[in-house]
């Protein structure tokens, strides 16, 4: 694509290294916390990936997002650094009940997810876990009730929503879709409505989708409130 050429000199240098292309935005000239960025520090995370330099100025300023990049170009942290600002910003805290939600295709995934997340939000006092089953529900009901950051697979979020006791996502601020097109090739178009129907309509959301086909289109049309669309194509 075009807007790659801008940035070649320096993507070859990052594929060199083996990691994902890097642009020349620096994740420090972003508007975001201290603390945000002495966790993204500490993970030696410097440039932005194109889908993040794309997708965290707009999600920062509060618009909801349909993200459509590759796998591996970066899409963890274009949804996390907005999740952690939207919740820091509002001065989130244990006693707020669920502030943000991010639902994956996949345990492995979630759990990913969930370390980045515990990385890059470690100078942050806010709580996170992550439900992807293979515990006791019991176990894990005594934990959600007190996370302001859920990282979940679907079907094991809506089994929450629906039987956890004291556990409900009425004052969510920020949910994320990721990997929104394997969610709905797992068949959880369903349980996607169903969790939508219980979360707040006033809220942000950060769609993320290695493609943007018709499917992944419809779910976004029921989660998403006019959204800024940023697709992210790489040559090679
Ligand atoms: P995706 O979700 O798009 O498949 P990930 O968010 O999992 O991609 O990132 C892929 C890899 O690139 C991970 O190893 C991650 O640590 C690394 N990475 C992501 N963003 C950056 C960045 N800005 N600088 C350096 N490495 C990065
Ligand atoms: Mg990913």
């Amino acid at each position: 694509g075009k807007s790659r050429a801008k940035a070649k000199s320096s993507e070859d240098g990052a594929k060199a290294k083996g990691g994902p292309a890097l642009t020349g935005s620096f994740f420090k000239d972003l508007p975001i916390s201290k603390r945000t960025l002495r966790g993204l520090q500490a993970s030696k995370y410097v440039k932005m990936t194109e889908i993040q330099s794309g997708a965290i100025p707009p999600a920062l300023f509060g618009r909801d997002i349909m993200g459509e990049a590759r796998t591996g170009s970066g899409k963890t942290l274009a949804f996390l650094i907005p999740v952690l600002e939207r919740l820091y910003r509002s001065r989130w805290s244990n006693l707020d009940g669920l502030g943000a939600a991010i639902v994956s295709p996949t345990r492995e995934l979630a759990y990913q997810i969930f370390q980045v997340l515990s990385n890059i939000g470690q100078e942050h006092e806010l709580s996170a876990g992550c439900i992807v089953g293979g515990r006791s529900l019991e176990e894990e009901q005594n934990a959600v009730a007190t996370m302001s950051m859920l990282v979940a697979t679907p079907g094991r979020f809506l089994q929450h929503l629906d039987e956890s006791p004291g556990f409900e996502a009425a004052s969510l601020l920020i949910l994320v879709i990721d990997e929104a097109d394997r969610i709905l090739d797992f068949g959880f178009q369903e349980t996607m409505q169903n969790i939508l129907g219980q979360l707040p309509g006033e809220r942000q959301t950060l769609l993320f989708s290695a493609t943007l086909h018709g499917s992944v289109h419809r779910l976004g049309r029921a989660a998403l409130r006019s959204p800024e669309v940023i697709s992210v194509h790489h040559d090679a």
